[in-house]
């Protein structure tokens, strides 16, 4: 194609539009520029080809840009007084101009003209991985000259090295900007995140003294009344406390999973043994109550937060007293080096999850169906589990309904002995 019009006298590829948006992308891309291999691979193809000057040029919408010249000096040039304008209409030719006076294209040109001028000129197009031209690799002779097969066969080489080394620097910027965009939302991301476990945590304590004081009063306001209720405004109050002691749970449940959220205190080797032994303890109303059975096998030492990985069990343990089926809960807990980390089992013979609760429960406010009449928050496994991913470890439940449920997950093994200290108290009632 060929455009005859008010301002534009040469030729335009088809593919104009996506080109000149390519060039400009590249051109971005090699900011600052890539400087002496663009030097080197203009001076060899000038070298090979015995040519005066090589120049190394990107052809922009109006004009031709100089990425690297050889042997002369030359700033930007409008794009009808170039060669390479030329050079990008067959995108898979080497352009030779043996002598620009005998071509009606370039005759007239001033620095054609002119003596001594420019007679020959001899372009390898620039393609990107898309097939647009980007510009040229070219030579430049002040005397009229052809190139033979081998001098082609190598400009097309070079032609190739550079087009693959533009693409390369463009792929490597793009991907350091990605990169760049990538930490940029990571870290507002923890920012974020940081802000919301630190609000919830605010909230929480928030409302933590003030169901206190109501709890309080109301135990005053019984005793003082006491002896004036009916059983009618026994039994609201009763409901009242209920409610009270729930949202006090509630409250503190919260808390905990707005802790977790804030980060890991003291990482250090737990004795898994002693620190369950101290959950067991805790929970001994609940086991005789119950009539369970506590089956605790030899555990591995692991690096934790020992506060929180006492939570996680006491969690587990205690769900598996309160999910029992009519015969008395037997609960067995162990646990074995695997992989580089230590995986935990706390396997009940309760009433089991429905295979479809499974996922959603470790989700935080989520209580099955099979939680009908059974008191709770919802808030337990989903804490267990907040715990353990924050240790970087995983947390999972096989369950048959009706059969029992084994919870299991695992935690980074401890790589030296723990300490001979008991285990800490549990920070979130403490
Ligand atoms: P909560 O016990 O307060 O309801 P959890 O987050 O600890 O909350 O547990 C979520 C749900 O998972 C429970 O409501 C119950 O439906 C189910 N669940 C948890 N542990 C067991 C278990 N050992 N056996 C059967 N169901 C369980």
């Amino acid at each position: 194609m060929h455009v005859e019009g008010l301002a534009v006298t040469y030729p335009i590829p088809d593919d104009e539009e996506q080109r000149v948006q390519q060039v400009e992308a590249y051109l971005d891309a090699l900011d600052p520029p890539l400087g002496e291999p663009f030097t080197d691979m203009t001076g060899l193809a000038s070298a090979v080809c015995d040519a005066d000057a090589g120049t190394l040029s990107f052809v922009l919408s109006d004009r031709l840009r100089f990425e690297a010249t050889v042997g002369m000096n030359l700033d930007d040039v409008p794009r009808e007084e170039g060669f390479c304008t030329y050079a990008l209409m067959e995108p898979d030719e080497i352009m030779v101009v043996e002598d620009a006076r005998e071509d009606d294209r370039f005759k007239e040109w001033s620095f054609v003209r002119t003596d001594p001028g420019l007679r020959f000129y001899a372009g390898a197009p620039l393609l990107t991985s898309g097939g647009h031209v980007l510009g040229t690799i070219c030579v430049h002779g002040a005397s009229p000259q052809d190139l033979d097969a081998e001098q082609k066969e190598i400009m097309d080489r070079l032609r190739r090295i550079a087009a693959n080394k533009i693409e390369v620097h463009r792929r490597t910027r793009q991907l350091q900007d990605a990169r760049e965009d990538l930490e940029e939302v990571a870290e507002e991301l923890e920012r974020s995140n940081e802000d919301l476990a630190n609000f919830a945590h605010v909230v929480s304590h928030e409302f933590k003294d003030p169901i206190m004081q109501v709890v309080g009063n109301l135990d005053l306001l019984e005793m003082t009344i006491e002896d004036a209720l009916d059983e009618e405004a026994r039994e609201h109050l009763e409901e009242v406390k209920a409610g009270m002691k729930r949202l006090t749970r509630l409250i503190e449940d919260m808390l905990a999973y707005a802790k977790v959220g804030r980060g890991l205190d003291d990482v250090e080797p737990v004795d898994m043994q002693a620190l369950l032994e101290d959950v067991e303890k805790e929970l001994e109303p609940q086991i005789v109550e119950s009539d369970a059975t506590v089956q605790l096998e030899e555990l591995p030492p692991v690096e934790a937060d020992a506060a929180m990985i006492r939570r996680v069990f006491k969690n587990l343990l205690s769900n598996a007293l309160k999910y029992r089926d009519e015969e008395p809960p037997t609960v067995r807990i162990s646990g074995e080096p695997e992989d580089g980390t230590a995986r935990f089992i706390v396997e009940d013979n309760g009433i089991g999850i429905p295979e479809d609760d499974q996922d959603a429960l470790f989700e935080p406010f989520q209580r099955g169906a099979n939680a009908a009449g059974r008191e709770g928050t919802g808030v337990g496994l989903a804490l267990a589990r907040r715990i353990v991913e924050r240790h970087d470890g995983e947390m999972g439940v096989e369950s048959t309904q009706g059969e029992g449920s084994t919870f299991w997950f695992t935690l980074p093994h401890a790589t030296h002995a723990p300490s001979e200290d008991t285990p800490p108290g549990d920070p979130f009632t403490a």
